[in-house]
């Protein structure tokens, strides 16, 4: 976008020979690398430029007997029993690797995924470690882990816990998913989304070089059938799944009937409220942050703009202006706002879905901004005009479109924001600390920002309400979802 932008940058790539990326790799099982039983392997690539990454490891249902046998001998015969204080060394040791490895896997991750090196550098990889740093500090303390505000008789373990990540936070989703389960006494098998499996890997290694037992770790590596045979294997005990809604819903199905425990983080369509008492300027960085942060690609993302008809074109007029400054390109360019789409597939979803947006009536927009031939790239854009029946109003888009609405009093803006399947996330502008606790009590969602959007912290749980999943992540909930408390 440097045509339209009012400031000149020069080009500040990250260099990316920081990271080593070898040309095959295979399966994490047992605490090595092996090679899958029916020898099939696909390609990763990089989004910003089409190039192959390397070539990873299909798991077929060989592999997966395998993968969980390796996590079920860790479980019983080592980690299941291991004092809490061993088990958090180990996973202060992998915290504090994350750290120190912090800038190899961010250009990583940027490479895999397309995420922007600012994004990967500053938010991703920071909160992956954080993240291991907090449940480390839970390992040895578990009787203080149930809900209530005494100290209970240690919970026990699930057992093997089978765990199914999507491409958009690679590495944070992990560890999510791998933090709590190991301090909670549980092993893990662990599948990363087909389109950025690197990450994984090399956090594979991490557990390698931290000299984590054999098997309480496993990586297995493959698209849809893969995490089917993973989440349906007979000897696994819990299911943690992150993402689409219909994947969660056969997830539900093929575990209903069974011991299993199941939590589920779906999709989202979240409203992003602007009064007219506001702060305009902070909530300008609030909607760019909420629907432009990592392309879109979030589920909580704040897709749907609800603003008080009132300021409605101040607003917009300065949203516009502020989309103009965004730079679209090159993910390992520390300028870098926008980076690429992460797969063909993804784009395509997107194109279609911005399609009937233009086809159903609403006003399309978005700022001058060339984008690079090769690799898949999609322009900010807004779409103004839009009522609650059009499909982007409804239907989650997962990339750098807004869609904005507007309403008259705090009570339509409740109804417009709750009339929608989901119910993950929800934000709120407004100068009035009465309007925030107001809002946030009528909103049927699992996380309300006020005055800000996208905070995350370890401490804190997340998690949706109706087809945005159960179960909650993060926090003594997210390690309370680990236990047979
Ligand atoms: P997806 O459901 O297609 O894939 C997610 C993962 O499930 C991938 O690893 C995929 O290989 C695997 N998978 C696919 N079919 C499966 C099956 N039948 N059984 C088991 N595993 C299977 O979703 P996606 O397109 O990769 O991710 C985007 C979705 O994830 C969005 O809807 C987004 O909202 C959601 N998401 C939710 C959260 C959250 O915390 N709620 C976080 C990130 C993403």
């Amino acid at each position: 976008m440097t045509s339209s932008t009012p400031f000149e940058y020069a080009p500040a790539p990250e260099s990316r020979s920081i990271v080593d990326i070898a040309s095959s790799y295979g399966l994490f099982l047992g605490g090595e690398f092996v090679e899958p039983a029916e020898g099939v392997m696909f390609k990763t690539i990089n989004p910003a430029t089409e190039e192959v990454l390397a070539e990873v490891a299909e798991a077929g249902p060989a592999d997966i007997d395998r993968a969980v046998a390796a996590a079920r001998r860790a479980y019983s015969r080592v980690w299941s029993t291991m004092p809490g204080t061993s088990r958090g060394k180990y996973l202060f040791r992998i915290a504090r690797i994350l750290a120190e490895r912090s800038r190899e896997l961010a250009v990583l991750e940027s490479l895999d995924n397309g995420k922007p090196i600012r994004e990967s550098r500053d938010a991703d990889i920071p909160q992956v470690a954080a993240h291991f740093f907090y449940y480390a500090g839970w390992a040895d303390k578990l009787e203080y882990a149930g809900l209530g505000d005494h100290p209970t008789i240690p919970p026990r373990p699930l057992g093997v816990a089978a765990q199914v990540i999507p491409w958009n936070f690679p590495l944070l989703m992990l560890a999510w998913k791998i933090a709590p389960a190991l301090a909670a006494g549980n092993t893990v098998v662990l599948k990363p989304a087909e389109t950025t499996p690197l990450s994984a890997l090399l956090f594979a290694e991490i557990c390698q070089q931290a000299e984590l037992p054999p098997g309480v770790v496993n990586i297995v590596t493959g698209g849809g059938e893969t995490g089917r045979a993973l989440v349906e294997h007979h000897d696994v005990d819990k299911i943690a799944f992150t993402g689409s809604t219909d994947v969660g819903k056969s997830i539900a199905r093929s575990a209903a009937g069974t011991t299993k425990k199941v939590t589920l983080e779906l999709g989202g369509k979240a409203a992003n409220i602007v009064f007219d008492d506001a702060p305009i300027d902070q909530a300008i960085e609030g909607i760019v942050n909420g629907i432009f942060f990592n392309q879109g690609h979030v589920c909580c993302a704040g897709s749907r703009l609800l603003v008080q008809e009132s300021i409605a074109d101040d607003v917009l007029d300065r949203l516009k202006r502020r989309l103009g400054t965004l730079r679209l390109g090159d993910p390992l360019d520390k300028n870098t706002d926008i980076g690429a789409i992460n797969s063909a597939d993804q784009l395509a979803k997107i194109r279609e879905l911005s399609q009937t947006g233009s086809d159903e009536g609403a006003e399309r927009w978005s700022p001058p901004c060339p984008l690079p031939e090769k690799g898949y790239w999609f322009p900010p854009t807004l779409f103004t005009g839009v009522t609650q029946a059009h499909r982007i109003a409804r239907e989650e888009i997962f990339g750098p479109v807004l869609s904005v609405l507007t309403f008259r009093t705090p009570e339509e803006a409740i109804t417009k924001a709750n009339n929608t399947p989901y119910g993950l996330s929800a934000g709120v502008w407004t100068d009035k600390g009465s309007r925030i606790l107001w809002a946030s009590q009528q909103l049927r969602a699992g996380v309300v920002w006020a005055n800000t959007f996208n905070k995350f912290d370890p401490s804190s749980p997340f998690g949706g309400y109706k087809e945005s999943g159960y179960g909650r992540e993060g926090g003594r909930h997210g390690l309370a979802a680990y236990l047979d408390a």
